[in-house]
């Protein structure tokens, strides 16, 4: 039987993070299904940061988050964890009013530029001529998802911190102050506190501990990479995205990335793109831009999780000794999980609340049984 003072579930962004900073505490272990560390959505991100993701809660979360990404700890990281990418949100004449309501919603967490027809086409050359207004913030982060999982894993490890992969939970049991897991492997781990930072499958293990699910609800998102256009300076291109939620595409890798922003509801599973949304992608990119789709050179798609109220649900379990939540961070999940790394120290360890702006009662995971 292994032991700790902390189990995780979870060797995802939001598993690792939270490990991380616990570990500086406690005894942790992460227990991680499958072979590799962000396997699932972590890995399968747009990996932005911007503050046109979720509404003034995430985006407290984001800014909170920001200078951990700018600075990260010493030693956490050989690489940067990102790299400064513009973001644009573009609008066509009938969109104007919903660009002008954004702006309005943004400007308290970001310094934007307000920008002409000339002014969106000079920063983004692709959009075709009816995109006639915009809002850059020139401040957005492109991140580096691996450099932030192996930091957070380091930083486990060095403070005596464990990992365990290819684990997956398939027993959970509470007896005498204990969890004890059990894995499909036939691995015994216990702890007194275990924290549930299985993404997608949260309520799933939820239900093997006897704990009343949340409702979250998993949604899939389809990602295609394809060919620019001979000559595109791709480097100074910028994170386009429409004023609805219809169509980002940004540079990667000598390519163009696009998404459809399809949120398509489905089981937890290992997601994969269906032709329907690879076509929209496709039709969106051809309807938004001056972009011809050729070959699709890579396709994917992964599961973006919510709570009923679309923000993340944190802390203990009512009713339900040393049970933790860590779940529904939705299409947000990077760019929040410094902040939410610490709001997990608050609630655990005690350690000052570091989200000012963000009442713990908006995110405690109760708020789902009242
Ligand atoms: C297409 C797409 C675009 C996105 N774009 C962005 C973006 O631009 N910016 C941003 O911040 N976020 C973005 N997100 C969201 C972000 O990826 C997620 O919010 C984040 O990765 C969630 O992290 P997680 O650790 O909760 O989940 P996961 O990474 O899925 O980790 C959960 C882990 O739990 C493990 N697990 C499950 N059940 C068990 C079990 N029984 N036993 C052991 N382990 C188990 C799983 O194997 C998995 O590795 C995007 C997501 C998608 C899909």
């Amino acid at each position: 039987m292994n032991t700790s003072d902390i189990l995780v579930i979870g060797g995802g962004i939001a598993g690792l993070s939270a490990a991380a900073a616990l570990s500086r505490h406690a005894r942790v272990t992460v227990l991680e299904a499958e072979a590799q560390i962000g396997f699932h959505s972590s890995g399968r991100s747009a990996t932005m940061l911007h503050y046109a993701l979720g509404d003034r809660l995430v985006r407290a979360l984001t800014l909170a988050s920001r200078d951990f990404f700018d600075s990260p700890p010493d030693g956490f990281s050989e690489v940067p964890l990102g790299c400064r990418m513009p973001v644009l949100i573009h609008a066509r004449e009938d969109e104007r009013e919903a660009l002008d309501k954004l702006e309005a919603e943004l400007s308290a967490f970001a310094a934007l530029e307000r920008l002409d027809a000339r002014g969106v086409h000079e920063l983004c050359p692709l959009l075709k001529q009816d995109a006639l207004y915009g809002i850059a913030d020139r401040n957005g982060i492109r991140l580096d998802p691996h450099a932030l999982l192996q930091g957070n894993l380091r930083q486990l490890r060095a403070r005596g911190g464990a990992l365990h992969s290819g684990q997956r939970i398939a027993a959970i049991e509470h007896e005498g102050g204990v969890w004890t897991v059990t894995t499909e492997a036939g691995e015994r781990f216990s702890s007194p506190i275990i924290v549930n930072a299985a993404g997608s499958w949260a309520d799933a293990v939820a239900r093997l501990a006897g704990v009343s699910p949340l409702g979250l609800e998993p949604k899939r998102r389809t990602i295609i990479t394809f060919d620019a256009p001979h000559g595109t300076n791709l480097d100074a291109l910028p994170f386009a995205k429409t004023i609805g939620d219809e169509l980002y595409f940004a540079p990667e890798t000598g390519r163009l990335f696009a998404s459809p922003m399809d949120e398509v509801p489905s089981e937890p599973c290992d997601a994969q793109p269906e032709e329907l949304e690879v076509a929209l992608a496709a039709y969106r990119i051809e309807e938004r831009t001056i972009v011809k789709v050729g070959r699709i050179h890579s396709r994917w798609a992964g599961l973006r999780t919510f709570t009923p109220d679309k923000h993340p649900a944190v802390g203990f379990a009512a009713g339900v000794e040393g049970f933790f939540w860590l779940a529904g961070q939705g299409g947000f999940g990077l760019q929040t999980s410094p902040a939410m790394a610490s709001i997990v120290e608050s609630l655990i360890v005690g350690t000052p609340w570091a989200v000012p702006d963000v009442a713990p009662g908006a995110l405690l995971a109760r708020r789902f049984l009242s």
